[in-house]
């Protein structure tokens, strides 16, 4: 059985090889709070439960962390597991440790389940806590990593399950921290118990060749270090097989059994400096045969995890082919460890450089607004597993995108804003598709108009990044057609009104398609849209078309019949600055400036005629009409939305019915709802909805909600409801 004193030592060790200064009372401390804490509890396998933080304070210490994640690490599953409190760990050991104990507790807690839905959500917090402290995320990564080596003690089901989690979050998650030793680890283990039969013939394979492998391994590296002794390069020289889980999934990918497998070998050269990575490369194409289209410069261009080195795949006399991985010491400190190798904490302060690697946590919380579950978890999955490509602007700033990516994929990187307005694409200084798959090293220059139309759906399936999907969908959600089409119809008719036109006349099935044609557009509809978001503004639109305008006025109609017939009987205030310009109605009601849009009635207050009203431009559902004193339209000064609340107008003379709704507030009482249905069969008046509810202390409410044609007869029910014994309210209903 493992022991306190072995861990406890192993562990000291590791801590004091990096941090030869560490405060190592301080740490000792947080054991014993620790193992105080812990007493009596045990791990699956029986021995004292210390052990585990223990383990994964050494794992944290091996990733170079600071003192206070270490503490954090020690302390791990205190609130969690035993009666320590935060308060408890901040008197003690300071708030930072505190709260990287607590943040860790919370993605303990988090519950994974199999539903997608689920996962997002968790993952979604994680990658929270994680943009507030890397940390918390690191020590998470270390638990798993200890629990992963010692599940051997858990029941199968949990083996099963605890293994999905660390392939679908955890494995990914080290990888993309460039954590590559870890995430191999995570990856051979849960592979094990995920499919025993397919990992054990891996592993029976590469012992049945294990002669020849480590035959061949050790020809190779002699080679490459005879040659690089010769020419006086200082190297070290490692050959390994690939991770098993690494042949597992190039098996499954590729359909192929070991003996075809392309490449199982792996070399990597590791020199002091950058200018010797690159002499090593000609070495070794020198001494083997390069295999085309499979060099790969992540020195020049690192991937979004850090990760740097030279790789290429070459095949040596024995026909085998084998990759060659060429980096300096501090590279593979990096790849090994990734962003913790990079992890220089700084007390109370944001890390300097350390933003840049957050990037991707930044891009991932971006994509995720605004899309649903599902598409969050498959986008997920799509970016943590996707090799990437990388691209320039013609500025030279590289862009990283996933594989497979595309001109649109390209803008959207940019900015939202350039791939919305993107017109065309240049790739290496040509013309290109859309749908241009790009390369390695490609200049990527995006063509942008003012007058563009926005993205179109097509490019939903052309794109390949989720960021370029998520914006493209966003646009259409946010487009606001027809809400540029009510502002866009307003100014033009507003500027057909400012040049003596009559706006109707756009209508007009002889001179529409002429002036459509004049303008470029396929229908109004697409004017309106086009001034609404500024794309043409209105003065030049009836600039374009004034001639026609002018020889149509004058040859079709007699001005003062027109005038005339300009006069809308419907308008309610013919003193107005408006008068007499034409205007229709909708549904008995005017919308100042707007001469036909869709209306509705907000449900929150139910207008009816005679009420004061406002109209408010809803995102594509028309202008939405309030009561002047409803709570939803007291925020009509507020300058962001301002602007969208119109003017309107009864019409007069308007017999269609209008649905209001009252409430009732009563003494509980039977027969009452027989009275109130009895007054209005009385008052005539159709009865849409009427519910009604208990509340506590005798009192009900009831909900009524019926047509009447205006606020005169609305205010006649509302007294002869009030008559009724037992009715003690009626209030207009506002929701
Ligand atoms: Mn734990």
């Amino acid at each position: 059985m493992e022991t306190f004193a072995d861990h406890y030592e192993s562990m000291r060790r590791t801590i004091l090889k990096y941090m030869p200064g560490a405060d190592m009372p301080l740490i000792d401390k947080a054991v014993r709070y620790a193992q105080a804490q812990h007493e009596g509890q045990k791990r699956k396998d029986g021995s004292p439960y210390i052990i585990h933080p223990l383990a994964v304070a050494e794992i944290v210490a091996e990733m170079g962390l600071d003192t206070d994640a270490i503490l954090g690490a020690l302390l791990h599953d205190c609130i969690e597991d035993t009666s320590t409190t935060h308060d408890e760990i901040a008197k003690l050991f300071g708030p930072v440790v505190a709260e990287l104990v607590e943040g860790v507790t919370k993605l303990t807690r988090v519950e994974y389940s199999t539903l997608e839905e689920q996962q997002m959500e968790n993952l979604r917090k994680m990658f929270m806590a994680m943009s507030k402290d890397i940390r918390v995320v690191l020590i998470k990564i270390a638990d798993r990593l200890h629990n992963t080596r010692t599940m051997q003690f858990q029941t199968p089901a949990k083996q099963i399950s605890k293994s999905m989690e660390t392939m679908d979050i955890y494995a990914p998650l080290a990888h993309r921290l460039g954590m590559q030793k870890i995430k191999w680890e995570l990856e051979d283990t849960s592979l094990k118990y995920l499919d025993p039969q397919g990992y054990q013939e891996i592993m029976d394979y590469l012992n049945a060749h294990e002669t020849e492998a480590n035959a061949f391994m050790k020809s190779i590296q002699s080679k490459i270090t005879t040659r690089l002794s010769s020419v006086g390069i200082h190297g070290s020289i490692y050959g390994r097989i690939k991770h098993v889980y690494s042949i597992y999934r190039k098996m499954k990918d590729q359909n192929k059994t070991m003996d075809e497998l392309y490449d199982l070998y792996a070399f990597r050269v590791i020199v002091d400096t950058i200018p010797d990575c690159y002499n090593v490369l000609g070495h070794i194409h020198d001494l083997f045969n390069l295999v085309p289209g499979r060099f790969k410069d992540y020195i020049s261009t690192p991937k979004p995890n850090m990760y740097q080195s030279l790789h290429t795949t070459v095949i040596g006399t024995q026909g085998i082919p084998f990759e060659v991985q060429i980096r300096t010491w501090e590279m593979h400190q990096t790849a090994e460890y990734g962003i913790a190798a990079h992890w220089k904490y700084k007390q109370g302060g944001v890390g300097s450089g350390d933003e840049k690697s957050f990037e991707w946590v930044r891009r991932l919380l971006e994509s995720q607004q605004d899309t649903d579950a599902e598409d969050y978890v498959h986008s997920l999955k799509i970016d943590m597993f996707d090799d990437e490509v990388f691209v320039f602007t013609p500025r030279g700033n590289v862009i990283n995108l996933p594989a497979g990516s595309t001109p649109i994929d390209f803008a959207y990187a940019i900015h939202s804003g350039v791939g919305n307005a993107m017109v065309g694409a240049k790739v290496n200084n040509r013309i290109a598709n859309f749908d241009t798959v790009l390369h390695n090293g490609d200049i990527v220059e995006i063509l942008t108009a003012k007058t563009a139309k926005g993205p179109s759906r097509d490019w939903l399936a052309i794109c390949k990044s989720n960021q370029a999907r998520t914006k493209i969908k966003q646009w259409f959600k946010r487009e606001k057609r027809d809400e540029n089409i009510v502002h866009g119809k307003a100014s033009f008719e507003g500027e057909m009104r400012r040049n003596n036109f009559n706006p109707a006349i756009v209508n007009d099935s002889e001179l529409q398609p002429v002036l459509l044609k004049k303008l470029s557009f396929d229908c109004l509809d697409d004017m309106y849209a086009a001034i609404g978001y500024g794309g043409l503004t209105a003065v030049k639109a009836v600039g374009r078309i004034r001639d026609e305008l002018v020889k149509y006025t004058r040859g079709v109609q007699n001005p003062t019949a027109r005038g005339k017939e300009n006069a809308n009987p419907l308008r309610t205030n013919p003193d107005g600055p408006d008068a007499g310009k034409n205007r229709h109605s909708v549904n008995g009601v005017i919308v100042e400036d707007i001469d036909s849009c869709m209306i509705k009635f907000a449900k929150c207050c139910t207008p009816v005629p005679g009420d004061p009203i406002v109209g408010f431009i809803t995102k594509g559902f028309g202008v939405s009409v309030h009561r002047a004193d409803c709570p939803n339209a007291k925020n009509r000064s507020d300058p962001r939305q301002a602007a969208r609340w119109v003017p309107v107008h009864w019409a007069q003379e308007e017999d269609q019915p209008f649905t209001t709704t009252l409430e009732l507030d009563c003494i509980t009482r039977s027969g009452l709802l027989l009275d109130v249905a009895t007054v209005m069969t009385t008052a005539r008046v159709r009865v849409k909805e009427l519910t009604g509810r208990d509340l506590p202390g005798g009192h009900s409410t009831f909900t009524v909600s019926f047509d009447v044609k205006d606020v005169a007869e609305l205010n006649a029910i509302q007294s002869k409801l009030l008559n009724i014994r037992d009715v003690i309210g009626a209030r207009r209903g506002q929701s």
